[in-house]
């Protein structure tokens, strides 16, 4: 089990919850623009929030930010420790930070002394877009861990151990490949994504190709997806990732058939439905809506809740695996909806 790292309220590695994270994408300058969009990641669920401050127009420009969301705010701070240091001291909640890429170790050290007098940690986050010189030849992989692991041993060599580590590329075997190497050889608690995962779909498919194997295996500790576009879309994919890998079990549930020619309703219809009446739901319950009878219940006996169609217009309802009744299809919504919410004590 990794090390725990304690980020405002929320503490991330040690067993704790799975956080997601994701990234404003406004102007930083633009405090208007950049607050409402952290309020809808708020919204959305989003743990933690990244905010790109490349200037001190732009820090100035966050403390109109800080103190107003219950999340943690993130500072990504490129080059100057000057920026780093401001962060820390505004009231950003954790930097993301790499001291190797500041040369001077007295830069390093003001960055950790403000770092520690003002409780933040520090993620270290290494891309294979920005790896340094001196892993080249190594495989990818393993010079993504490497060069993670020469910027953590740096904030080591200040005693600084309140560090987050992620290691990104856009190939999903080499994210997963370098996570599974830092696993094994450091305890400090990793953000775990892909980079550069693209748009909407094939970001969102790459994203849980990596995120999902290296949540199976028992790694990862936050959680960002890339996405180009709208950051509250990370998010939801955040979400259902870590449902999917049964990380997060507190939800409705609702798994459907593909249908064929047995099926004779508006199945994906009411599916719709379904999701949009349950997506607020916090506890886990789980309804099959199936095409027909002829494998419906059977393919569906561990949900506790159930439908599949019948013919002339009537649907068979099920609970526990068994048919309780035999409703109109136009019922199929409501009745399982009563059911849920019946369980849940809505
Ligand atoms: S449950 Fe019935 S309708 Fe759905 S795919 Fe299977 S056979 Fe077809």
């Amino acid at each position: 089990m990794s090390n725990s790292v304690k980020i405002k309220n929320l503490t991330i590695g040690g067993g704790n919850k799975i956080a997601v994270q994701s990234m404003t994408n406004t102007d930083t300058l633009d405090t208007q623009a950049t607050f409402a969009q952290l309020e809808s990641l708020q919204a959305a669920g989003c743990d933690i929030a990244r905010i790109a401050v490349s200037s001190a127009d732009e820090m100035e420009a966050c403390k109109g930010l800080i103190g107003r969301f219950e999340m943690p705010l993130v500072a990504d701070i490129q080059f100057d420790y000057r920026l780093a240091v401001a962060a820390c001291e505004i009231g950003f909640d954790k930097i993301r930070f790499n001291p190797g890429n500041i040369g001077s170790a007295q830069n390093v050290k003001r960055v950790v002394d403000a770092a520690r007098a003002n409780a933040v940690p520090i993620r270290v986050g290494v891309n294979t877009g920005s790896l340094e010189k001196q892993f080249e030849g190594l495989p990818p992989a393993e010079a993504l861990a490497e060069s993670a692991l020469k910027h953590v041993r740096i904030l080591e060599e200040q005693g600084f151990y309140d560090t987050v580590i992620s290691v990104k590329s856009s190939d999903v075997k080499t994210t997963v490949n370098a996570y599974r190497l830092l696993h094994e050889r450091v305890e400090y608690p990793l953000h775990i994504g892909v980079t550069e995962s693209g748009s909407e779909l094939r970001g969102t498919v790459r994203s849980a190709a990596g995120i999902g194997a290296l949540l199976i295996d028992g790694i990862g500790d936050t959680v960002r997806v890339s996405l180009s576009g709208d950051p509250v879309k990370e998010v939801e994919a955040a979400r259902m990732i870590l449902q999917e890998c049964g990380v997060d079990k507190d939800y409705c549930e609702i798994i459907s058939c593909p249908t064929c020619s047995r099926c004779k309703y508006d199945l994906k219809s009411a599916v719709d439905a379904l999701k949009r009446e349950t997506a607020d739901i916090k506890t886990r319950v789980k309804v099959a809506v199936m095409g027909c009878v002829v494998n419906g219940p059977g393919e569906a006996k561990d949900a506790d809740f159930g439908v599949a169609g019948g013919g002339g217009g009537k649907a068979a309802l099920f609970a526990d695996g068994k048919i309780i009744k035999t409703i109109e299809t136009d019922q199929i919504v409501p009745e399982l909806l009563r059911l849920i919410h019946g369980k849940i004590g809505r």
